[in-house]
């Protein structure tokens, strides 16, 4: 069975087409800068070498036309005939309240994601132009669904509702939803894979560690608690985001700053986070040579970060009553060696304690990083959404 993944957004999609048996990467990259100047697609062979097929790509279709092309042209492609491709995997950002799971893509399902619009109004568009995308040009390829959401929607209701009044959630649907899940499932199906034993059982903490960053609270394989909210906004400092913050500055900078909603979004979105404290980058790597060179924005910046994810890290202990797992992913989880030493130090009261041996030069790749005495197993274990995305697809492709 081989499966297309698409992840659509504004400008850009990120495709991959696999091969289930072995679970195979086929073909993957990127079309970037649609509707602009510039625009391409970027093709990833797996010999890490790229080819750069420019051309005017108008809108979404054209770009999904580009990577089809790509997939079955003689010189580059993989297929001979674009029937040799069971179905679309598509990342979708939000799902709402509806969607507890992926789901294969029908005028319901097409509704109920309209629906979600207005939750996640900058991503589910684009996503939604990749499914209307494919379904004109391919007009009987199955297609798949799988949400970020999804994943927290076992979420009980005393850590997803927020201190305001209730009618706002029946009104709006404003509550905690949680992003990243199909990378926090992921990673923790992963764990526990390596670890040979089920996620029944388990308490596990998940740190998706990228330029967005979140963290999640998994028991017995579910999602009970997760640091973004509403909006991706809230939790962690990640990059160009604040993080968790108190209300009360953003009505005060609005206020002070004449403000409107959209620039208050702007400033604590793409404005914030290590890129606004440091004014250096939201980059990770700029702000560690930085902070070697001994930059004090640099260094203060990083100890935040830090100690944000700690923090997080014992209140999930906390919440779960005990952890058995640590993972850490995403650009940052899985390569930056001191970040995870640095989170995890002084954490041995609770049960963490990591092997500076074992942690140190480690990237992107598996590995159990912890003491043999630690009570906690302390892992990095690299995110795969697009793998999960194509076994989700595969799944329901094979329970129709
Ligand atoms: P995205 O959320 O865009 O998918 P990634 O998961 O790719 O982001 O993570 C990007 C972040 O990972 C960047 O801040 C980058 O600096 C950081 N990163 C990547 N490699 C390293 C490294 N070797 N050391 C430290 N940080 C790294």
């Amino acid at each position: 069975m081989k499966i297309l993944v698409l992840n659509c957004g504004s400008s850009s999609i990120k495709f991959q087409f696999f091969d289930m048996e072995g679970e195979k990467v086929l073909s993957k990259g990127l079309v970037e800068k649609i509707g602009l100047n510039g625009s391409c697609l970027v093709l990833e062979k797996a010999t890490g070498e790229k080819v750069i097929f420019e051309g005017e790509i108008l809108d979404h279709k054209v770009g999904i036309e580009y990577v089809l092309g790509v997939l079955t042209s003689e010189k580059h492609g993989c297929i001979s005939d674009l029937d040799e491709i069971t179905a679309v995997g598509h990342r979708v950002v939000h799902g709402g309240e509806h969607f507890k799971e992926s789901a294969i893509v029908d005028s319901n399902v097409i509704s109920e994601m309209e629906k979600c619009i207005d939750l996640a109004p900058l991503h589910n568009p684009p996503n939604l132009k990749g499914i209307e995308a494919i379904s004109d040009i391919i007009p009987d390829m199955k297609q798949v669904a799988v949400f970020d959401t999804a994943f927290h929607q076992t979420m009980p209701k005393h850590a997803y509702m927020y201190g305001i009044p209730y009618s706002l959630y029946m009104k709006y649907g404003i509550r905690r939803y949680g992003f990243h899940g199909t990378s926090h499932r992921y990673v923790s199906k992963r764990a526990c894979k390596i670890l040979g034993t089920e996620c029944e059982n388990k308490k596990i903490i998940t740190c998706h560690l990228g330029n967005g960053a979140s963290v999640a609270a998994i028991q017995n394989g579910r999602s009970v608690d997760t640091s973004m909210g509403f909006t991706p906004l809230e939790g962690l400092l990640m990059g160009t985001r604040s993080g968790d913050l108190d209300i009360g500055v953003v009505t005060y900078l609005m206020e002070k700053e004449k403000l409107g909603s959209d620039t208050a979004s702007i400033l604590f979105n793409k404005h914030s986070g290590m890129l606004g404290l440091t004014g250096i980058s939201s980059d990770f790597r700029d702000i560690n040579d930085k902070a070697a060179e001994g930059n004090e924005l640099a260094k203060i910046a990083l100890v935040m970060y830090h100690y944000r994810v700690k923090k997080y890290i014992g209140a999930y202990t906390a919440a779960m009553n005990g952890c058995d797992v640590l993972v850490f992913t995403g650009g940052i989880g899985e390569n930056a060696d001191q970040t995870r030493k640095a989170i995890c130090d002084e954490l041995d009261w609770l049960g963490f304690e990591i092997d500076e041996k074992k942690n140190k030069g480690l990237r992107s790749k598996e590995a159990i990083i912890s003491k043999d005495s630690s009570k906690v197993k302390i892992m990095v274990v690299p995110t795969n959404e697009e793998l999960m995305i194509a076994r989700d697809t595969k799944l329901l492709m094979e329970d129709k």
